[in-house]
């Protein structure tokens, strides 16, 4: 070969090694676009299912079928604290959906069904999760993953993490706080990760749920990036309330200190359904279609897309889908897949340097300290720049220290998690020019 063509050769190799190590750390130095081509797909899945293992009223040969009909890509079941992986037999009336569940079922797969007499009536055998998978997952084209929900709790808080793509089931491992109780169970996934060699995503489920988990917390648990922005579940709070944080809140406070005080990688966003009620949709249950992730990745696989989800190329959706990302040194760009007579609203939100870090604790209407984020000024997480189009671009002045978008429909959600929702889609923060030049420290929260 002349020496020419190793040069070019070489050369080539590096540039597209700068270009992996620009994707994977989300700096802004280098130019990336997420959109389908080139080998690359937009895969569509959610990532928080409960069954007759845990306390969903479906089966799971029957939730895996709800999402496949519906043009999902991929399916992670996240019962509680269990694994589909034994032999199991349930009374079906004893089950949460009982007949109902069960006749579906019969009339669905006459001849796959496993049924016997027991002494408290007829009992089904719960499939294994190999087997459902075995059944209805197709290679390239619908794809299921093992998942748990690592269900724990502190006091009276609830402490809940998915694991997708587990191998073996991991207890709740329990903490002397919140925040230990949430360390000690991503580092227990972290360390079967690192035994078995698979990838295995963590994520902490809907920090709003009894309101458990605040932004001050959750900002500083190491191994741990990615949260339910959005969760399908009527109960979840993603919006706050007076006195609690939004989950976007407390989004925008992490990222901020991750960024300026912690030296953590941001946090990503994502959505998901949560669901538990299959059976009369829709109604004010939890749910299966309200929220999920679009993640871009070479192929359908447990590795491919927790690849693509850890190099933040995904985005969380209520509704809107997304046709491109692109982020550069320059700023962020967003295009909607635009609908027919819709009309959407690109907010882009972020925090520069030199914000004003002070911030208050939360009292109650006595003055008595509330357990919960603390009050931030408006400079963390401020709207930068609203758009209403099916496409804007966000110019970076130069003392941004992240800039994330949320696109927001004119149409309300066909079900949405909580009453008046508009279907909404949220672009995973980039670090801005300022990130990691932040020469004046903030104070601790
Ligand atoms: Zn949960
Ligand atoms: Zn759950």
């Amino acid at each position: 070969m002349p020496r020419t063509h190793r040069f070019s050769i070489l050369a080539i190799l590096l540039v597209l090694c700068f270009a992996f190590a620009a994707v994977s750390t989300g700096e802004p130095e280098s130019s990336t676009t997420l959109a389908a081509g080139d080998g690359l797909q937009w895969y569509k899945g959610n990532l928080h299912t409960h069954s007759h293992w845990s306390d969903g009223d479906d089966y799971l040969e029957m939730i895996a079928l709800w999402y496949k009909e519906r043009d999902y890509d991929f399916l992670c079941f996240t019962d509680h604290n269990v694994l589909a992986n034994t032999e199991r037999w349930v009374e079906v009336d004893k089950t949460k959906g009982g007949r109902t569940a069960y006749d579906k079922l019969k009339a669905r797969f006459p001849d796959w069904i496993e049924e016997r007499e027991g002494e408290g009536g007829l009992e089904v055998r719960l499939r294994t999760f190999a087997e459902v998978s075995e059944k209805i997952a197709e290679p390239g084209k619908y794809l299921l993953i093992q998942g748990e929900e690592i269900s724990d709790r502190f006091d009276s808080h609830p402490i809940h993490l998915n694991a997708s793509n587990i191998q073996e089931v991991i207890p709740p491992i329990g903490g002397d706080s919140v925040l230990e109780t949430m360390q000690n169970n991503v580092n227990a996934v972290i360390a079967q990760r690192e035994r078995t060699g698979q990838p295995i995503l963590v994520h902490l489920n809907h920090p709003n749920f009894g309101y458990a988990i605040t932004a001050e917390e959750l900002m500083r648990v190491v191994g741990e990036n990615f949260f339910e922005v959005y969760n399908g579940h009527p109960s979840v709070h993603n919006s706050g309330d007076h006195v609690h944080a939004s989950t976007e809140r407390i989004w925008d406070v992490i990222l901020t200190w991750r960024i300026t005080e912690l030296d953590l990688p941001l946090m990503y966003g994502l959505a998901v359904d949560d669901g538990h009620e299959y059976h009369n949709i829709p109604s004010r249950a939890s749910e299966p279609g309200r929220g999920w992730v679009v993640v871009l990745a070479e192929e359908l696989t447990p590795d491919a897309l927790i690849d693509s989800l850890e190099a933040g190329r995904f985005y969380a959706s209520s509704g809107v889908d997304l046709k491109r990302v692109s982020s550069s040194p320059t700023g962020l760009k967003v295009e909607v897949d635009a609908e027919e007579g819709v009309e959407y609203t690109i907010d882009f939100i972020g925090t520069r340097r030199g914000f004003d870090s002070t911030s208050e604790e939360k009292t109650d209407d006595d003055g008595n300290p509330i357990r919960t984020t603390r009050s931030y000024s408006d400079d963390v997480g401020e709207l930068l720049q609203s758009t209403t189009a099916t496409s804007a671009e966000y110019h970076f002045t130069g003392d941004e220290l992240y800039v994330r978008a949320r696109i927001t429909s004119t149409r309300e959600h066909p079900n949405p998690a909580e009453p008046g929702e508009f279907e909404r889609a949220w672009s995973q923060p980039i670090l801005g020019p300022a990130a990691n030049r932040n020469p004046k420290k903030p104070t601790s929260p």
